[in-house]
C-alpha cells in the first residue's frame, strides 16, 4: 500500500487527483492523509469527492473515507472498466478536473469509453474546456489514443450546470512525444463568451485584445450563450503554432472591468509569445502524467511551478520514472522523462 501525504508540496487537490489517476492505471492501492492540507478549506470538496467517486466507478475500487471534508482516504482499485459513464459534480466545481482523474486509465483501457460530465466547465484555477479540447487533447491524441471532447453547455461559477461529452478510443501504449520547439506562429485568435450578460462586455474585451495583440476582425469571435444555468464570461486566446496550440484564458468576475479580464489573458499570451518555449505552465501540468505513462518524451517550458514539482513527486510514488530538468540550453528548461534507473 502506497502512502501519500496530501500536505506535501503545494498540498492541493492535484496530489489527490494524480494519486487516484495513477492508482487506477497501475492497480496499486494507496492511502492519502492530510488531504488538501495546504488549502484554506482542507479535505474533500464536492469536486474532489466527485473525482473520487468517478475513479471508484471506473476502477471498481474499494474505498474508505469518501465523504465531504474527509482528510483521509484509502483506495484499492480493481481492473479499470471502459464504458459509458456520467459524472456530475453537482456544484460549479470543475468537471474538467474530474476528467483529469479518470482519463489516464481510460486512455490505456481495454476498450472505448464515452463520458458525460456535468459541473463547471470554465472555472478559474482549473483547465477550461477550450484549453482541454484545443491545447491538451490534441497532444494526447498524438500519443496514440483518440479523444474527442464536445461542449454541450458551459458551466460558470457560481451556478455551474455545464456539460461536455468525451469519447475515448484507447491505445495499447502511449507513445512518447517531443515538444522542444513550437515552430512558426500560424494564427492567433480570440473568443469572448458571454452568458446572460450584455454582448458589449465581449466586444470590449476583444477590442483590447485586438489592439494589444494586433488581431483583425477575422480573428475575433463573440459567443453569446443562451442555455447556461447562470451568468458567465470568459475570454480565450488561442495561439496556433506549427507544432502545437496553446490556449490562455481570462475569467470574468463581478465588479472586474471587461478590460481587466482581457488583460489577464493578454499578459499570459504575450509572455508566451515573447519567451519562445512551446509548453506553457498549465500545459506542463497536464503533460506530466501522460509522458510518465509513456515512459519517455520531453518538452521545453519556462520553469517548473510548485504545482508541477509537487505533481512530479506524486508520480514518482506510483511509477518507476525519472524526470530530468535540463536548464543547460535556454530558453526555459527541458523536462525529460526517463525510466527511473536511468533518470
Ligand atoms: P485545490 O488545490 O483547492 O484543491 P483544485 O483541486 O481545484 O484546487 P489544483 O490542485 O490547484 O486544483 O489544480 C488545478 C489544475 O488546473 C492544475 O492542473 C492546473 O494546471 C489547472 N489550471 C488552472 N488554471 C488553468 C488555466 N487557466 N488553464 C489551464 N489549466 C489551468
Amino acid at each position: 500500500m502506497i502512502t501519500i501525504d496530501g500536505s506535501q508540496g503545494e498540498g492541493g487537490g492535484q496530489v489527490l487527483r494524480s494519486s487516484l489517476a495513477l492508482s487506477l492505471v497501475t492497480g496499486q492501492p494507496f492511502t492519502i492523509t492530510n488531504i488538501r492540507a495546504g488549502r484554506k478549506k482542507p479535505g474533500l470538496m464536492r469536486q474532489h469527492l466527485t473525482a473520487v467517486n468517478a475513479a471508484t466507478e471506473v476502477g471498481q475500487a474499494k474505498v474508505t473515507g469518501a465523504s465531504l471534508h474527509s482528510a483521509r482516504l484509502t483506495f484499492e482499485p480493481g481492473e479499470p472498466r471502459p464504458g459509458e459513464y456520467h459524472f456530475a459534480v453537482g456544484t460549479a466545481g470543475s468537471a474538467t478536473l474530474v476528467l483529469q482523474t479518470v482519463l489516464p486509465a481510460l486512455l490505456c483501457a481495454s476498450g472505448p469509453s464515452a463520458l458525460r460530465l456535468e459541473g463547471g466547465t470554465h472555472n478559474p484555477w482549473a483547465p477550461p474546456f477550450d484549453f482541454l479540447s484545443r491545447a491538451f487533447l490534441p497532444l494526447v491524441n498524438r500519443m496514440g489514443p483518440t479523444v474527442n471532447a464536445t461542449l454541450v453547455r458551459p458551466g460558470f461559477y457560481p451556478a455551474g450546470g455545464g456539460e461536455f461529452h468525451v469519447t475515448i478510443t484507447p491505445a495499447a501504449n502511449l507513445a512518447p512525444i517531443e515538444l522542444l520547439e513550437r515552430g512558426e506562429t500560424k494564427r492567433v485568435t480570440a473568443t469572448a463568451t458571454v452568458a446572460h450578460l450584455p454582448r458589449n462586455i465581449a466586444e470590449r474585451e476583444l477590442r483590447v485584445i485586438a489592439g494589444k495583440l494586433g488581431l483583425t476582425d477575422a480573428d475575433l469571435v463573440v459567443e453569446e450563450v443562451a442555455g447556461s444555468r447562470g451568468p458567465g464570461n470568459v475570454v480565450t486566446i488561442e495561439i496556433e503554432c506549427e507544432h502545437l496550440t496553446e490556449v490562455f484564458t481570462g475569467f470574468g468576475k463581478r465588479q472586474v472591468p471587461a478590460e481587466t479580464v482581457a488583460d489577464k489573458a493578454i499578459q499570459q499570451a504575450q509572455r508566451y509569445l515573447s519567451k519562445g518555449v512551446p509548453v506553457g505552465e498549465y500545459l506542463t501540468d497536464q503533460l506530466l502524467i501522460p509522458l510518465a505513462l509513456a515512459g519517455g518524451g520531453e518538452f521545453r517550458t519556462l520553469r517548473l511551478s510548485h504545482h508541477a514539482q509537487t505533481n512530479i513527486e506524486v508520480i514518482k510514488a506510483f511509477l518507476e520514472v525519472g524526470f530530468e530538468i535540463d536548464r543547460e540550453s535556454p530558453p526555459g528548461c527541458v523536462v525529460r522523462v526517463k525510466p527511473a534507473l536511468l533518470g
